[in-house]
Order: C-alpha cells, then structure tokens, then sequence
C-alpha cells in the first residue's frame, strides 16, 4: 500500500534518448507529453526549479529523475552534463540525490564507474519480461541474462535497485508474467514498478493491433494478473512503487492510448480488488446466516480503496452474502493494507 511520506521525484523526461531502437510497445513522446530528446541547460534548471517550488514540507528525500530514455545510452558526455547540472542542486543541499532508468544491456563497469563521479543513488531497468520469447516479440534486443547481469553489477556498487515489468506483451501470458515476477523477486531489488502493456499510437504494437495481429488486456484482465503478481512480491517482501502508468493528458483513452487496460487510478483498482478478496475471506471464514450486518474496519487512509470505484466493493460484499448494513469504521491502529471485517447483532 502506498506509504504517507513519499519521495519528491522531479522528473526530466529524456525521450528515446540512448534507445538503440524502438521497442514494440514504446512512444516515450506520447507517454512524457515531451518531443525533445535532450533538454538544454537552462531548461533543466528551470524544470527543478518549478518542481521544487511545490515540494511542500510532508516530503521524504527529493532526487532528481532521468526519465523517459535510456539513460546510459545516451552519449557519454552528455550523460556528464546533465549529472553536472543535477549534481549542483544536490551540493546546494536542495534535492539529496539523482535517479534514472535505463536498459539492463547498458549497464557495465565502464558506465558505472562515470557515474560514481556524481550522486546517483537509484538505477531502475526495463526488464519487463524475464522470458526472452516475449523480449524478442517486443523487440527489446536483450534477454533474462542481461537483467541477471546488471542487477548483480548495481548491487555489487550499492545503488538502490529498481526493476520495471510489464504484463500483456505479445507472446505473454498470466503464467510467464508471474514467473518473471518470481524472476525479479529471486534478484531483492529495492523496489518494483508493474506496467500493462497499452497500445499507444505511434507504436508499432499500434499497428499490430489494427492488423488484428495483437489482442491487448481487458481492465479486469490485466487488474486481475496484476494483483497476483502484486502478492508475489509482497510475499517475497518487495516494495511495488507503481501499478499502471502515472496518468497525464496525453495517456486519456482516445486520444493517445488506442487500446489496452489503461484507467488513470490501475493502482487504487487493484488494491480494491486486494482489500474486496481480504473481506470475502473473512466473511467465508466466519459464515453466518443469522446476521445480515457487518462492520469493516480500515485504516483511515485506506476507505477509499476498500470501498473501490463507485462503492462497487460494497455492493459485491452486499450481494455476496446477503448484507443489509455495512459499518466502514476507521482505525488508526491498522496498517494501510489491513482490514478487519465482522458479522454484528443489531439491538
Ligand atoms: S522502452 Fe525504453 S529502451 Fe525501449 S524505446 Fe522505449 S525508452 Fe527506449
């Protein structure tokens, strides 16, 4: 569940910058907002210095993101200025450290020894399969073994690892999906982020689709394998930072995003479904007949979720097991991703 301090992430969007290719499923312009590759100078400093107007004080650390490209792809000078200008915000004691993503294949001893020159403290990689059918079909040009690679290189230096997976690519399914997030678990990276797979226009998986020749996830499809995969890892105790790309004017269906499971809240649709499968096992597990109230308890920040879209949790739970009333009390004492459900007698 999502913490209540969270990280100030100013992200610097590089767009296809250091891609050797396009993968099948990419248009970094389309995800970003932003046609420019490589911004100038002056116009990084003014993106920190927007962002950090906003900061508020409720933050935990702020670091500087690459985002959006291949970031150790890029031109190795070019790599130097813009580390060079984020690195002066974090000697002005303005951000604490810098962040970015970039392809498993790019990592190396050569590229890991430029960058300690400079305060990056958090590598994500685009694994998003570990099952080199489905990377090949996407055209990534790298396989399981890279990823195994790269991740053994960032440990060995420290960094703070975080490792992207995507379901519903071509040649995917639920059961390669759960086992590359089995894959990913067995490397302990810091953090994971899940992305369905969407068809953005500009893509080529745009054209595949109005070829008929690829059949993107439902919603319900790509909530439901997201949601297991989501107990893989927290099972093997590992932070899931993001479900579902971060909504922006750009991904609103029918306009960017073709087909596929996007919604701008994927994240709050599977914790719904999460909390909804926790109450049914309890109330199976407590089977009554003889009450028709309950009372749900949650923690405060988590109602929302608990209740799902349009009270739609509500109404399955009433449905479900023949419930007149439902109690939602908050709790403070539970954490963010319990809840407590009982059957009540009414005086
Ligand atoms: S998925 Fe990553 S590596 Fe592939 S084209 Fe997009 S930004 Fe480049």
């Amino acid at each position: 569940m999502p913490n209540s301090k969270r990280d100030f992430i100013i992200p610097v969007f590089v767009p296809h910058a250091g891609c050797p290719h396009q993968c099948i499923f990419c248009n970094q312009n389309t995800v970003t907002g932003e046609v420019k590759s490589i911004p100038s100078r002056n116009e990084l400093n003014n993106i920190i210095e927007t962002f950090l107007k906003f900061k508020g004080n409720n933050r935990n650390r702020v670091q500087i993101a690459f985002y959006g490209g291949n970031f150790l792809g890029i031109d190795t000078d070019i790599v130097r200025q813009l580390l060079v200008a984020a690195t002066k915000y974090v000697t002005d004691g303005l951000v604490d450290s810098i962040r970015f993503s970039t392809r498993p294949d790019t990592i190396d001893d050569h590229k890991l020894d430029i960058i300690e020159n400079y305060p990056v403290k958090t590598i994500e990689l685009g694994v998003q399969s570990m099952d080199d059918s489905v990377l090949l079909l996407s055209k990534r040009g790298h396989t399981y073994s890279d990823t195994i690679n790269a991740v053994a290189l960032l440990k060995k230096r420290n960094f703070e690892t975080g490792l992207q997976m995507m379901i519903g690519l071509p040649g995917d399914d639920e059961s390669k999906s759960l086992a590359t997030a089995r894959y990913i678990s067995a490397l302990c990276p810091d953090f994971v982020r899940i992305y369905p797979t969407l068809v953005l226009a500009g893509s080529t998986l745009a054209v595949l689709y109005k070829k008929g020749m690829y059949k993107p996830l439902s919603i319900e499809q790509g909530v439901a394998i997201t949601k297991k995969i989501y107990l893989v890892f927290k099972e093997n105790k590992i932070k899931v930072i993001r479900m579902g790309l971060q909504a922006t004017d750009e991904l609103k269906e029918g306009s960017s995003v073709i087909a596929g499971p996007y919604h701008p809240a994927f994240g709050h649709l599977v914790y719904s479904e999460l909390f909804l499968d926790k109450v049914i096992n309890m109330l199976e597990a407590k089977h009554s007949s003889n009450h028709d109230s309950i009372v749900i308890k949650v923690h405060p920040k988590s109602i929302s979720m608990l209740r799902g879209l349009k009270n739609i949790n509500i109404q399955k739970i009433k449905d479900l097991f023949g419930i007149k009333s439902i109690d939602i009390i908050p709790d403070i004492s539970l954490s963010r991703d319990e809840v407590k459900a009982e059957y009540i007698d009414r005086v």
